[in-house]
């Protein structure tokens, strides 16, 4: 038999608790927390209008580094990259044949984490500083990470990257909004987890001139990634491994 007092106690503990998660949801107010179960983020890439582009063209890697000030480190040795550009035979080892089209050969893709599905890197963090959210985003928290560097060594794509050295210095324009990270720490793409809290889409997404990078819900079948995985020929990187990437490539 529960006395009045303790009553009032527990039902006041369990009302704060469910008000504290709808301040929660509510600050969140991001389509991945309100649709967490109805939501897989993924990407296509056309590298065919990327290719469209005017030559040199780097606008997605340029606004993907200064939103979440990656420095600028010019030492390949200590290099940081959320998203980069590799040359088609090294992101399709296994996949081309030389009846891939020509237009696809030694040219160069723009490639990042692939927020795979079955990610390598989560399961061997030993502090849990990488995970995956419901929605697909395999994330970082930054305070967590060891430097042990586990993660970098079981992705099969290089998308993540150590601080060997301070980055802070080497930031050039400093993005107040977004956290800076130390020497010592793994970084990668996030597939803009603060942009799509607010409705908006990632940072590449908006700036590529040529809509070469297509963002949207794999569980959408109305969404325009659906649209075009139903329509188009499309290969994701190293599919033999079985980490199911969410980035698809047009070929
Ligand atoms: Fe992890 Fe690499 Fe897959 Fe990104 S691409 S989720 S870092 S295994």
């Amino acid at each position: 038999m529960i006395g009045r007092k303790t009553f009032l106690r527990l039902s006041g503990v369990s009302l704060l608790a469910v008000a504290g998660r709808k301040v929660i949801a509510a600050l969140a107010g991001s389509p991945s927390t309100a649709a967490s179960t109805v939501t897989r983020w993924a990407m296509v890439v056309d590298p065919v209008k990327c290719a469209k582009a005017a030559e040199g063209c780097t606008k997605c890697i340029d606004a993907c580094h200064a939103a979440h000030n990656v420095p600028a480190l010019t030492e390949r040795r200590h290099e940081v990259k959320w998203i980069w550009e590799e040359p088609f035979d090294r992101a399709f080892p296994s996949q081309q044949t030389s009846y891939t089209e020509a237009v696809f050969h030694g040219k160069p893709l723009v490639v990042l984490c692939n927020h795979c599905n079955n990610p390598p890197c989560v399961r061997v963090c030993p502090t849990k500083a990488t995970w995956r959210r419901e929605d697909g985003l395999v994330m970082m928290d930054w305070h967590r990470c060891i430097g042990c560097r586990y993660c970098m060594a079981a992705c099969p794509y290089g998308s993540r990257s150590f601080n060997w050295v301070d980055p802070r210095p080497n930031i050039r324009n400093l993005n107040a909004d977004f956290p800076t990270r130390t020497k010592g720490v793994v970084e990668k793409c996030t597939f803009c987890e603060e942009r799509l809290a607010k409705g908006r889409p990632p940072a590449c997404v908006e700036a590529c001139p040529e809509k070469a990078l297509i963002f949207g819900n794999l569980e959408d079948p109305q969404s325009e990634v659906r649209s075009l995985l139903r329509s188009r020929y499309t290969m994701r990187r190293k599919p033999e491994l079985g980490t199911q990437p969410e980035v698809f490539y047009i070929i």
